[in-house]
């Protein structure tokens, strides 16, 4: 039948949705996104509105693989390839409101996985430097945010272990990946009044964050939270 459907449509081309289907399936996307926006993030507490009118203006859908793009607004999180998962929306908004990312700002992100997390922060105009231990990953995120204009965004292939030292000291330090402990070389390199958010743990985890005061770090638990385990040298 797709065959049939194929052949009669040879003469006006048959390589995928036309113009037309394409603004529709946006227009689409788009209500889902701020449907996610207002029964996810906005019922369950988090109101910051810049945390809410970047989530409504990075598009979800574009940072899975394609088979999943119908499920990218749904509560859950999803797969993007190598085993790894791009986060809950929840989890992703939460996360950034207790980070408080301001314009201009430096942050670092250990595991870019998708490129989602890095679009959301700089969407909300931070300078963002973000790590991914696996190459594949870590080119397709890039690809993907120059593509949809996060071009600024910098993805480097490498354990984050070690945080990047080279753009060092950050505003912010975000981790998508658990430790079991918070990496010493993260701490060093975040300002003096900097804030980490960190889920720490093997099999049950807590979402951690740690400021950084003059007088040293506090660190606070935030939410219980299921990320994938970091790995590379924190293992060792
Ligand atoms: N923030 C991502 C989701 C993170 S999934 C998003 O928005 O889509 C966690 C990612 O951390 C995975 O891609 C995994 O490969 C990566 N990772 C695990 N250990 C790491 C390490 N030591 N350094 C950098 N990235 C790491």
């Amino acid at each position: 039948m797709k065959a049939l459907v194929c052949l009669a449509l040879f003469l006006t081309g048959c390589s995928g949705p036309s113009r037309g289907e394409n603004a529709a399936m946006e227009e689409q996307f788009t209500v889902m996104r701020d449907t996610m926006i207002a029964n996810q993030i906005a019922a369950r507490g988090i109101l910051d509105p810049k945390v809410l009118e970047a989530m409504h203006a990075v598009p979800r859908h574009k940072f899975v693989p394609e088979e999943y793009s119908r499920e990218a607004y749904e509560d859950y999180p999803l797969p993007i390839g190598e085993g790894q998962t791009i986060s809950q929306p929840y989890i992703v908004a939460f996360m950034t409101e207790i980070l408080r990312p301001r314009p201009g700002q430096k942050v670092l992100e250990i595991g870019t996985g998708s490129g989602y997390q890095a679009a959301i922060l700089a969407e909300m105009g931070a300078e963002v430097v973000t790590i991914e231990i696996l190459p594949s990953l870590a080119e397709r995120a890039q690809a993907r945010l120059t593509e949809l204009g996060y071009g600024r965004v910098r993805v480097m292939t490498g354990d984050g272990y070690r945080g990047y030292p080279a753009e060092a000291p950050y505003d912010a330090i975000i981790v998508t990946a658990a430790p079991e402990r918070i990496p010493e070389p993260l701490i060093e390199q975040l300002k003096v009044g900097g804030r980490m958010v960190v889920p720490i743990g093997r099999y049950t985890q807590e979402l951690k964050l740690l400021r950084k005061t003059a007088d040293g770090t506090t660190v606070e638990d935030v939410l219980p939270v299921r990320f994938v385990p970091m790995v590379g040298e924190v293992e060792k």
